[in-house]
């Protein structure tokens, strides 16, 4: 590095930020958008980021990106589950995020290491910050409730209060309405075990940090936020999303997003348009595929579909059943990967039918879009009951997949009063979110005061 390029950033005290998204889409967007907001607030950005489902450095000229080996074949990283993969890398990166971040400490090209922000599930960057002595925040991508849920649940069960394999699936738990024991995040997993252990690592991690950033904001998750600030004292909680909001522009998707869906989209009536799309893990089976294509088909609803490559279970793709293609030409586009935030944002979207990650949640919301329901695992479930039960902007269909049932629901949702209602308070949040982000707003507000914070340090 040449000494004027030091010298300019030692006089500039230029804060050089480092910052690990787990490699996953839904944990890479919010962070690359938190980086890209911290970059426009004067921080430099490092992304150390895996081998796997490693982020297009084209799309970010302004950062620097530092791989890392994580020790996953594509073959492994595809076909294994989600909870086993988190273990995995975190016993796989810790030695080389250690030795990466070592030498970018001694190397100075981008300013000394102010602070990391890692993702809360890469707990074992705990031991490393520790060692290396470097302050670390971590970002957390679920919805506070999800986290106030789980805060519940610890208690409750520490007590005796709840024995979770007594229960039956669809009980109420009467202290977190509108929670039903098949919501609850460690329910819905294959390996409770490893689930708890993950659980525990990620609380230990978050209460010797500095800080934990969430993606939501005041005016959706108050009461959950209070939950969360009051479990996780003294360490400061910083809500400052919906992130994307404040990032605009700043593209992180690891498959190609297919923008000829928009010059269709601007040829549909307003809010004609069910969009669908089950995010970047979850998969269906093939009988599963053939009922959505057939409620789709007899709603007479006009629909934009993503059918990501891989996402039909033991298939690379399969056909659409016969017929269906016919009877749907005039009103349907299939898609492998759409550009969603501005696919929601179209006046043509009606509505929304996904699996509930939070951040498509968010995206949902933030668009003033409202939501079919149909979560998987972990937080998703949470995040429908509170799409259906508390926020009450979409319905969930409770029965899998079934196409009678689809039909009904998405004419509910698409042209019925109910669906128009939902929309109605959809828009009051959408609203709540802008406020928030304005000067003066709650997530403008937490962001003024991470980047002082970051400064002090
Ligand atoms: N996404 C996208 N195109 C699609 C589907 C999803 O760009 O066709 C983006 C979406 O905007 C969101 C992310 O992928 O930001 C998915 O994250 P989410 O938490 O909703 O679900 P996950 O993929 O983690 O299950």
């Amino acid at each position: 590095m040449d000494e004027s390029k030091k010298v300019q950033i030692q006089e500039k005290k230029i804060h050089h930020l480092v910052i690990l998204p787990l490699p996953f889409q839904g944990h890479i967007n919010p962070m690359l958008q938190l980086g890209t907001i911290l970059h426009s607030k004067g921080f430099s950005i490092t992304v150390i980021h895996t081998h796997s489902n490693s982020p297009n450095p084209s799309n970010f000229p302004n950062f620097n990106f530092e791989p890392i080996p994580d020790g996953l074949s594509d073959h492994r990283l595809w076909t294994e589950d989600p909870l086993t993969l988190v273990s995995i890398l975190n016993d796989t990166c810790q030695a080389p995020f250690h030795d990466r971040l070592s030498r970018l400490i001694s190397d100075s090209q981008h300013g000394p290491v102010t602070c990391i922000i890692t993702d809360e599930l890469f707990h074992f960057t705990k031991a490393v910050a520790d060692q290396l002595k470097l302050p670390r925040i971590l970002l957390g991508t679920s919805s506070a409730a999800c986290y106030a849920t789980m805060s519940s649940l610890d208690f409750l069960q520490q007590n005796g209060l709840l024995s979770i394999t007594d229960c039956q699936p669809d009980s109420l738990i009467p202290e977190i309405p509108p929670l039903r024991i098949k919501d609850i995040p460690d329910f819905s997993t294959t390996d409770p075990d490893t689930f708890e252990r993950l659980w525990t690592n990620m609380k230990n991690a978050t209460m010797s940090s500095l800080g934990y950033i969430m993606n939501t904001f005041d005016g959706l998750e108050s009461t959950a936020l209070k939950k969360v600030r009051e479990d996780r004292h003294p360490i400061p909680l910083i809500a400052m999303g919906p992130l994307y909001k404040f990032s605009q522009g700043a593209s992180n998707s690891l498959l190609t997003q297919d923008y000829s869906c928009m010059a269709w989209l601007d040829k549909q009536v307003p809010q004609s348009v069910i969009y669908i799309s089950f995010g970047s893990s979850a998969s269906i089976d093939k009988t599963h595929m053939e009922e959505i294509a057939w409620g789709l088909a007899n709603s007479d609803q006009p629909f934009l579909w993503v059918l990501r490559p891989g996402s039909i279970s033991g298939h690379d793709w399969v056909e659409l059943p016969e017929g269906f293609e016919e009877k749907t030409r005039e009103r349907g586009q299939i898609i492998k990967w759409a550009p969603q935030p501005e696919v929601l944002a179209h006046p043509s979207v009606g509505g929304f039918w996904t699996h509930n990650g939070w951040n498509s949640t968010l995206e949902s919301i933030c668009e003033g879009v409202p939501m079919l329901c149909s979560p998987y695992l972990w937080d998703q479930k949470v995040n429908a009951r509170y799409v259906s039960h508390v926020w009450r902007v979409g319905m969930q269909l409770e029965n899998g997949f079934e196409r009678g049932e689809i039909e009904w629901a998405i004419r509910r949702l698409m042209v019925e009063i109910e669906g128009e209602e939902m929309r109605e308070r959809v828009h009051d949040l959408k609203e709540n979110a802008m406020h928030c982000l304005e000067k003066g707003g709650s997530s403008y507000e937490s962001l003024e005061s991470l980047v002082d914070f970051i400064m002090s340090l």
